[in-house]
């Protein structure tokens, strides 16, 4: 994943989280779960995945018209007030066209105005057109070659951005050895505290989903530190557990494959004990659309 963007920005935010960060330790094991929503403490991260961001505005896949969807949500996106934004890859179109990451980083322009918005990649992805039109702050990426890896660090929750791009426009994933590698070397080496995963690719055994997913999970079954793993690809919108993480898969803002799945975005108040997660359906079906599932994590 990546970041963006505004430098200005980054820096408020960036002092903002030092001040909670010193609230944290302050208020030490006062955090539960069931706070989430209203502690100061917590961390509100908007979650977006397969913005499938077009460089032809009228694009439309289904029905839908991923440019405008991200149109449509980011102002509500910028009225929720997050700390952060996150798209969990797929961020274009299909090939990853410079063209695609422009519209993208315009759209995103009001939300990048007021939060850091980072941005993991996907099969749809292109890793050297995205760097060149999004320019990520090297201060969030992990020294892995040939792979855009982010470290978020909040009080509250560290994330880890993997980034499972394998090659463009084809639908299997792979972390590879030397990412795999970092993880469970990071892992390891980290101050262990609540941390989860976010990477693009789907986490069967399946010919498209993440080709290295059983690895991925025999890395992290030992760190009890790492509470969740979300991903994206399927356009579903659906939960599970699995090697005693929790699973989010992530619904797709840009379109669905079925009708019966939402596209949208997911609200997320991350505390010490867990995460509550919105979802604000936006178009396909809307039925779940605020519903709130929360994860504890203690
Ligand atoms: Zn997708």
């Amino acid at each position: 994943m990546a970041s963006i963007i505004f430098a200005a920005q980054n820096r408020r935010t960036f002092v903002r989280t030092g001040a909670l960060a010193t609230a944290a330790i302050a208020s030490g094991a006062a955090f539960s779960a069931d706070g989430a929503e209203n502690t100061p403490e917590g961390y509100r991260l908007a979650i977006l995945s397969d913005t499938h961001t077009p460089a032809d505005r009228n694009n439309e896949y289904r029905g839908f018209k991923p440019w405008n969807n991200l149109k449509r949500a980011v102002p509500d996106i910028v009225a929720s007030g997050p700390e952060g934004a996150l798209i969990n890859g797929d961020a274009a179109r299909l090939t990853g066209e410079i063209q695609d990451y422009q519209e993208l980083k315009q759209l995103l322009g009001p939300l990048a105005g007021q939060c850091p918005v980072y941005i993991g990649l996907g099969n749809h992805d292109h890793r050297q057109n995205f760097n060149q039109v999004m320019q990520p702050e090297t201060k969030y990426i992990a020294d892995v070659s040939n792979k855009h890896v982010l470290v978020i660090e909040h009080p509250v929750v560290r994330i880890l951005q993997l980034d499972s791009l394998l090659y463009v426009d084809k639908v299997a994933g792979l972390l590879g050895k030397a990412q795999r590698a970092w993880l469970d070397t990071f892992l390891k080496e980290a101050e262990p505290r609540p941390t989860v995963i976010f990477v693009h690719h789907t986490l069967g055994d399946g010919d498209g989903d993440l080709l290295d997913s059983e690895r991925m999970f025999g890395i992290l079954k030992p760190y009890p530190q790492v509470k969740a793993v979300f991903y994206g690809h399927s356009h579903r919108y659906e939960y599970g557990f699995r090697e005693g993480k929790h699973l989010v898969n992530l619904p797709a803002i840009g379109y669905n494959f079925n009708d019966n799945q939402p596209v949208g975005w997911v609200d997320a108040h991350f505390s010490i004990g867990g995460v509550h997660l919105t979802l604000k359906a936006i178009g396909g079906n809307l039925e779940k659309n605020d519903q709130i599932t929360k994860l504890h994590w203690g």
